[in-house]
């Protein structure tokens, strides 16, 4: 996948889609699978905004049983199973615990009730999963498993514990990505750093879009297309302008944090919060907050999510210590034997995300839009081929995006379309009897990490190991151990994956900054990597380095 802006200019699309978070990726990629030519055009780096900022639960919807909201909870049953077939090594079970109280509505009585309406609903939860990705059936726990999974829950009333599966996505960043790569080998256009500024239209019908290249000083380009589809996260109404509704939105701030700790080793573990909160749309209401605390790469926490009312606009967006402090305040009264302070957090996620204001009256009832949302502008503002997607889920994205491509498919008055063809990987074409000599026993290992985080992808990143063997120069192998990073793969990184910047690597590409800073010397080691690679200057490489640092200035 190289970064092409010239390609843009030269021809028609049928769809641009504009913003490559969760949304605009899987849209482009269903929509170029369908036979309509696309450019995916992304301002910042790929996956960069909200989709990097989620707690990574890839739900499957058993909270909606308490809103007896079967459609959204098959939504997230079949979205959960198409992403984890579409990238097994990324998305996997995750298990998930509740202490029970009384024999009420928290009760474990209630909960196996639950689990069994959810489970027939789930029926096909499985269907073309790995085994090794296939998700139990939910079940209660005994008090004393509770009292040793959870040391210190609050023990008045204690029952026991319902255990249920979910699916954590390892790699949310990642997981952008690789429906972005899976669109390319479609014939999709993606790239990065390049910003609509402008949609184009003629007798109220869209003709094109204007995007400038912000790598190249703001060159500007005129793309022609017959669709738009605005899939700009907190960004949605800036393009759309007052003649829009969207531009009435409101919006939230959610944050997660990530701890040093591992509070909780076997389960992920959902703790009430304190504060009441009315969720208005719920028919059984239990009256509070969950608070989930998520084991994290062996030896994290995430905490998530709380959500606060936003003012301002989505460009001056930015969190604030006293925010993580109150978040903090809040999880420590939940779980005190976690005894946490400002020190103990080494990331946080935050973003923005659409609120619905009718249900923000009560203390801490800050609610979000009950679920995404496709807008046909034709009829809200007499916009003809533009489309804006507000979505409130990660999750929920594979399922939004085909009910977008139902929508282009039934509006698409073209007879035939010059459908692209799948390119596939090409073959590794490369002896790997010189490197698995050279390095013995580590080949195994390094094989089995590179299928981990690439899945199918790991033999592209081998063809880079290789010729770091050939080279005369003998580079090193691991540029970290810890988070473990080789300099093929950000060689993999800058020349197949379009990583321009030492943020994208250490935030988006690599493990390396997902959860705290990293060393100062990986940091230097990276950057004069891509220094060699990307011809920065010394001056560039301490930017670029301030740049990364930036985002632990709160902490
Ligand atoms: C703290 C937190 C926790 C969450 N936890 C979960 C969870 O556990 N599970 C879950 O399912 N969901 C979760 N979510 C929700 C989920 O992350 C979001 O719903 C989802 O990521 C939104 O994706 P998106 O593609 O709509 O928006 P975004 O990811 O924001 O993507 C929009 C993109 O559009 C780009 N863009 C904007 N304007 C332009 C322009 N003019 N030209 C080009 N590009 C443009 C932006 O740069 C951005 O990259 C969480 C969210 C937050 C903030």
């Amino acid at each position: 996948m190289k970064r092409n802006v010239s390609v843009l200019g030269d021809r028609k699309f049928d769809v641009v889609v504009i913003g490559a978070g969760i949304h605009g990726a899987t849209i482009a990629l269903e929509a170029v699978k369908a036979g309509f030519s696309v450019a995916l055009l992304e301002k910042g780096d790929f996956g960069h905004s909200t989709s990097a900022n989620s707690l990574k639960i890839i739900h499957g919807g058993i909270r909606y049983l308490q809103h007896g909201d079967l459609k959204r909870m098959r939504e997230s049953i079949l979205s959960r199973r198409s992403m984890m077939q579409f990238a097994p090594h990324l998305v996997k079970p995750l298990a998930c615990l509740m202490p029970t109280y009384g024999h009420g509505l928290k009760g474990r009585e209630m909960m196996r009730l639950a689990f069994g309406i959810y489970d027939l609903v789930a029926w096909d939860k499985n269907v073309g999963l790995s085994t090794e990705n296939r998700l139990s059936l939910g079940k209660s726990i005994d008090l004393g498993e509770v009292k040793w999974a959870v040391p210190g829950v609050a023990e008045k009333g204690l029952t026991g514990g319902a255990v249920w599966y979910d699916a954590l996505a390892e790699n949310t960043e990642r997981l952008v990505l690789e429906y972005i790569k899976e669109a390319v080998r479609y014939g999709a256009v993606a790239v990065n750093y390049t910003e609509v500024v402008d949609i184009e239209t003629d007798n109220g019908k869209v003709t094109a879009v204007v995007a400038e290249d912000l790598l190249e000083n703001g060159d500007k380009t005129r793309i022609s297309c017959d669709k738009v589809i605005n899939a700009a996260g907190p960004w949605l109404a800036t393009l759309m302008g007052d003649s829009s509704d969207l531009g009435a939105q409101k919006w939230a701030t959610a944050i997660n944090i990530v701890v040093k700790k591992q509070l909780f080793k076997k389960y992920a573990v959902g703790l009430e919060g304190y504060t009441s909160f009315v969720d208005k749309d719920a028919l059984i209401k239990r009256g509070k907050r969950l608070f989930f605390f998520v084991p994290w790469r062996h030896k994290y926490t995430m905490v998530g999510t709380t959500y606060s009312a936003y003012q301002g606009k989505a460009d001056e967006f930015a969190l604030s210590r006293e925010e993580l402090q109150k978040f903090l305040d809040d999880i420590n009264k939940v779980y005190p034997d976690g005894d946490l302070s400002l020190d103990d957090i080494s990331f946080y996620h935050a973003g923005l995300l659409p609120m619905d204001e009718a249900g923000n009256s009560e203390e801490d009832s800050v609610q979000l839009d009950k679920s995404s949302k496709i807008i046909e502008h034709k009829a809200s503002d007499q916009l003809e081929g533009v489309y804006s997607i507000k979505g409130v889920k990660y999750t929920t994205a594979p399922v939004i995006a085909l009910d977008m491509v139902k929508i282009l498919c039934k509006n698409d008055t073209q007879d035939s379309r010059s459908c692209g063809s799948y390119v596939t990987r090409p073959p590794l074409n490369v002896d790997l009897g010189p490197l698995i000599q050279k390095l013995g026993d580590e080949y195994p290992r390094i094989k089995l990490y590179l299928e981990k985080a690439y899945g199918t992808d790991w033999r592209s990143v081998v063809k880079y190991l290789v010729k770091g063997i050939d080279s005369p120069l003998e580079a090193p192998l691991w540029l970290s151990v810890e988070p473990p990073m080789l300099e093929a793969e950000l060689e993999y990184f800058i020349h197949d994956e379009m990583a321009v910047s030492l943020s994208d690597v250490i935030f988006r590409r690599s493990n390396i900054g997902a959860a705290e800073e990293p060393d100062a010397t990986v940091l230097r080691k990276i950057a004069g990597v891509m220094a060699r690679e990307l011809d920065w200057s010394e001056k560039d490489i301490l930017a670029q380095m301030s740049r990364v640092k930036q985002k632990f200035a709160l902490l």
